[in-house]
């Protein structure tokens, strides 16, 4: 007797999540991967425009995981020089009171005015000695006042955090900035203080990305590897029915025997017909900012050496500059500059020829540039998923919605699927335990 195949696994979303969903389970059950755009890679996509290349604002690899670094250099083995991965020594920096300081800031207060140093330092050895230090911080604010003092908080933590997630930092929990935040002891910060670190401390110190065509590169290179049969650009989940095991993609019903989605969570709960009104109500709960960034051209290579550099005072538009030809000079025609700026005002989208001005005097005062007129071109882009924020409901509400669609066979995953801060690291990672999941839940056995 012959049985009926059984229906696929889908994958909604192409982004790097997805792809590694897709590599993970390989043949040992049949999946289908679902793409809205005309390609894949989601937020690790790279335009090219007149010969520069942008990413969607720096995607640099900060690889920890042996895993991944093997992967990585098994995508990208630099066989020939268009799938090189190169290795590059940070050069990050913080522009405050008008200098460049090394990053970390709290690490790396010299040169600084002094008595900016002597508040940071002052505040940071009251922190370090005060007994209530060691309370759990009532928020990320909090936080930054208890670890690091309120001199570093009032001259950098508060004022940039602020600036990148578009929120206050007490908004958001502590809960989530142990792994990202570094926090330096008071050796550190006293020696840092006087000038007497090594040229670049802290983590993350080497970083890899492609030699040519931008993070897309790796993307493509995962892509490679999946057959092209099973996956679909501009197809677009748009309803799921869990009660029937149906999903309706770009006018299509599909039958599905699980999901693993990388779309935006509430993207993927507003597009359930038969979900719980309680759900909902969860879902309407999460939160998440904006980013509106700017691909920059220069017909000279950039003035800096930074790769990128922070940027906490209010008063100027930016909170993160980045220089890609600085990493990779291939990102842009011999002799130019291609540059990414992160914008900190989440209002009304502005004209580009309204904000430039105030920008390029900026990029200047940065040293990115040396005057307006080194700019070819500009262009303005937006991100509507960056920073999901992570507030007093964001872990309950997450861990209601997983459990519920996991016990739908609907596995919310990836940066905006987990709704999570984390990295196209991580992002494989998420991928290849999904897919392990999947396989043995499943007992896939099927090709
Ligand atoms: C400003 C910024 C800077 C970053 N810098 C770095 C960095 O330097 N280094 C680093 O490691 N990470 C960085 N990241 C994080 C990194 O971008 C993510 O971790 C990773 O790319 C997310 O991959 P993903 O597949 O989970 O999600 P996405 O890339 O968002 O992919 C999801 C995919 O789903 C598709 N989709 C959406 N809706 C539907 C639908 N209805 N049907 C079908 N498909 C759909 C989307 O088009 C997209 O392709 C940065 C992120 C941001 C926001």
């Amino acid at each position: 007797m012959s049985h009926a195949p059984e229906p696929p696994i889908l994958i909604v979303g192409g982004g790097l999540t997805g792809l590694s969903t897709a590599l993970h389970l390989g043949e040992r059950c049949r999946w289908l991967l679902f793409e809205r755009e005309d390609r894949v890679g989601g937020h690790a996509r790279t335009d090219v425009v007149r010969g520069f290349c942008f990413d969607k604002t720096g995607h640099w690899l900060h690889l920890r995981d042996p895993y991944t670094m093997g992967l990585v250099r098994e995508l990208l083995p630099g066989t020939t020089p268009d799938n090189e991965l190169v290795q590059v020594a940070r050069r990050a920096r913080v522009l405050s009171h008008g200098v460049l300081t090394r990053y970390p800031f709290q690490a790396n207060l010299h040169g600084l005015p002094p008595q900016v140093i002597s508040e940071c330092l002052l505040g940071f050895i009251r922190a370090h000695f005060d007994p209530a230090s060691a309370e759990a911080p009532r928020n990320f604010e909090d936080f930054c006042y208890k670890r690091f003092g309120a001199g570093i908080a009032r001259h950098f933590m508060i004022p940039y955090n602020h600036k990148i997630w578009g929120v206050h930092p007490r908004e958001i929990t502590a809960a989530w900035c142990s792994r990202f935040v570094p926090i330096p002891s008071l050796e550190e910060v006293i020696r840092g203080a006087v000038g007497d670190t090594p040229p670049e401390m802290g983590y993350n110190i080497h970083f890899l990305y492609p030699r040519r065509g931008g993070i897309e590169t790796l993307t493509r290179a995962l892509l490679s590897r999946l057959p092209t049969e099973r996956v679909r650009c501009g197809a677009a989940l748009e309803r799921l029915d869990l009660g029937r095991r149906e999903a309706t993609i770009a006018g299509e019903v599909v039958p599905y025997r699980a999901v693993v989605a990388t779309l935006p969570l509430p993207e993927l709960c507003r597009r359930i017909a038969d979900l719980p009104d309680e759900m909902a109500r969860w879902a309407e709960k999460l939160r998440c900012t904006p980013v509106r960034y700017l691909n920059v051209a220069t017909r000279v290579p950039p003035r800096a050496e930074y790769h990128w550099l922070y940027v906490p005072e209010e008063r100027y538009p930016f909170y993160r500059v980045g220089i890609y030809t600085n990493a990779v000079p291939e990102m842009a025609p011999p002799g130019c500059g291609s540059l990414y700026v992160e914008l900190s005002d989440r209002g009304p989208a502005p004209r580009l020829d309204d904000l430039m001005p105030g920008v390029a005097e900026a990029l200047c005062v940065a040293g990115a540039i040396a005057t307006p007129d080194d700019i070819l071109f500009a262009e303005l882009r937006e991100l509507t998923y960056a920073y999901v924020v992570f507030d007093d409901h964001y872990y309950e509400a997450v861990a209601r919605l997983r459990s519920y669609l996991e016990a739908h066979d609907i596995y919310p995953r990836g940066r905006y699927g987990s709704w999570t801060y984390n990295s196209m690291e991580d992002c494989l990672l998420l991928g290849r335990e999904v897919a392990g999941l999947l396989g043995e839940q499943l007992r896939c056995k099927e090709g």
